[in-house]
Formats: structure tokens, C-alpha cells, sequence
């Protein structure tokens, strides 16, 4: 590995706004899919805090049994 490799920045992480709080996640959970007329359909992520609320996991509210 030489000098350079190392000093070199690393690519930005991919981001995405969360759709309940609207803060950019580093870690965005893809959450649903909002289809447009004449578009492609827009993805849409949520921070993994939120990401529960939209049925991508586990959540409290959950019953166990
Ligand atoms: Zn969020």
C-alpha cells in the first residue's frame, strides 16, 4: 500500500433522508416504494431509529407469542 492510498479521502457513505424525521441517515432502511406518474418510483429510506415504524423489523409495539 503506498503513502498516497492512505491520505486519500474515502468516498462519501450513501445517505438518504429519513422519511419520519426527514434527518439524514448514514444508514438509510428502504421502507416503501411512492410511485409517480410518468416517473420511476421513488424509494423511500427511513434512519433504522424510524425504520421500525414502517414494518422493517422488529418493534416494540410487537406481540410476542
Ligand atoms: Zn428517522
Amino acid at each position: 500500500m503506498t503513502r498516497e492510498a492512505l491520505l486519500t479521502r474515502a468516498p462519501e457513505p450513501f445517505t438518504a433522508p429519513c422519511v419520519h424525521c426527514g434527518r439524514t441517515t448514514t444508514a438509510p432502511v428502504v421502507v416503501g416504494e411512492m410511485t409517480r406518474a410518468g416517473g420511476p418510483p421513488m424509494v423511500q429510506y427511513a434512519c433504522p431509529r424510524d425504520a421500525a415504524r414502517y414494518g422493517a423489523g422488529p418493534s416494540p409495539e410487537d406481540e410476542i407469542g
